[in-house]
């Protein structure tokens, strides 16, 4: 029996660095996205081979550390068959049409492709989710928050998704006709590993240390730190919030052109007070909000290089991806 399964990557319209802060975030998941087929064999081996990656993998099952598994792609592959105690082989590919270590989630559509490949179950969407988020910090050492996971497993054609990642309830909220979601590489590239994302993670972490959930936190809370760069973290993480849970109000109303204010202020944001933009993502935010026809633009992912997205009207962005609001991750079996 073949197994086909397919999983979205996703991006962030607005909302980063807040999800490992229990706070918000409003992703969609996207029509480019990873596609793994193979079937299950006598052997204790996965094998993989990816058409991004010359590297195949030969994984012995059961799985004991996926941290020190080579080539490093194939660490998210063991990850997941270390949380799903894989003991039964398989042999198959993967084949993407995501740009990779760009800010979409290439790694999330992998896990979660790679996951119900290999036999994870498909209608449990929150624990295949958690499962996924675990397996990426147990294969790549990073703590990730669960947002990429969550949008790739709970895609909703032509809806954003509001997520609420203490809950972990998830609202789709309708996309209006009539605007386009453009993604623009920088040209830098970007891998979540070796950024300085941990660090970033940890001004929070001494944020909340010191105020407690910065979810419920005000802005004169944060005033009261006492240390100006974990000060200036709590600042975006608060603020940000505030414009996530805004931005799903202006969408739900269809205004557009207050989707995309709040989707530059989050960009100065990240830029000023959590330092996690650059120069050559600063410019390109600069040259599309200069674009006529661009509602707004900032940088997705965590940042330190990647994708900038925009909002834009249809036709007005003549580079990058126009990406599509797309269903969630799914399976397919044929005999
Ligand atoms: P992003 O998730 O934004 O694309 P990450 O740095 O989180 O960036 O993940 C990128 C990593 O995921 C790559 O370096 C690679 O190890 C792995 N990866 C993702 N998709 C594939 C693929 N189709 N083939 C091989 N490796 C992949
Ligand atoms: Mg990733």
């Amino acid at each position: 029996m073949t197994t086909t399964a397919w999983a979205p990557g996703r991006v962030n319209l607005i909302g980063d660095h807040t999800d490992h802060t229990g706070g918000f975030v409003l992703p969609m998941a996207i029509d480019l996205g990873t596609t793994v087929v193979g079937n299950v064999t006598d052997d204790r081996f996965v094998r993989l081979s990816s058409d991004h990656d010359p590297a195949t993998i030969s994984l012995p099952v059961p799985v004991v550390d996926p941290a020190r598994f080579e080539p490093v792609w194939g660490r998210y592959v063991a990850g997941v068959a270390a949380e799903l105690e894989l003991s039964t082989g398989f042999t198959g590919t993967v084949t993407t049409t995501l740009p990779v270590g760009s800010g979409l989630s290439s790694s999330a559509s992998l896990l979660v492709a790679t996951a119900l490949a290999l036999g994870a179950d498909p209608s449990n969407h929150r624990e295949l989710a958690l499962m996924c988020q675990r397996a990426e910090q147990r294969a790549a050492g990073v703590p990730c928050g669960v947002m990429d996971h969550l949008a790739v497993v709970e895609g909703r054609a032509g809806h954003a998704l509001l997520i609420d990642t203490s809950s972990l309830h998830v609202e789709p909220v309708p996309l209006p006709d009539d605007v386009e979601v453009v993604v623009v590489h920088s040209g830098e590239p970007r891998r979540l590993a070796s950024s300085p994302y941990a660090e970033r993670r940890a001004r929070c972490e001494a944020a909340q240390a010191e105020l407690g959930s910065l979810r419920s936190a005000s802005l004169v809370d944060v005033e009261q730190i006492a240390d100006p760069t974990v000060r200036a973290a709590a600042r975006h993480v608060v603020t940000e919030n505030q414009r996530v849970l805004a931005a799903a109000d202006a969408l739900r109303d269809g205004d557009v052109i207050e989707v995309g204010r709040l989707m530059t202020a989050s960009h100065a944001s990240l830029r000023h007070d959590l330092d996690v933009s650059t120069p050559a993502l600063d410019a390109l935010v600069h040259r599309l909000v200069a674009t006529r026809g661009v509602y707004g633009a900032r940088l997705t992912g965590a940042g330190f290089g990647g994708c900038v997205v925009a909002l834009a009207r249809p036709g007005a962005v003549t580079e990058g991806w126009v990406v599509r609001a797309s269903g969630g991750a799914g399976l397919r079996r044929r005999r």
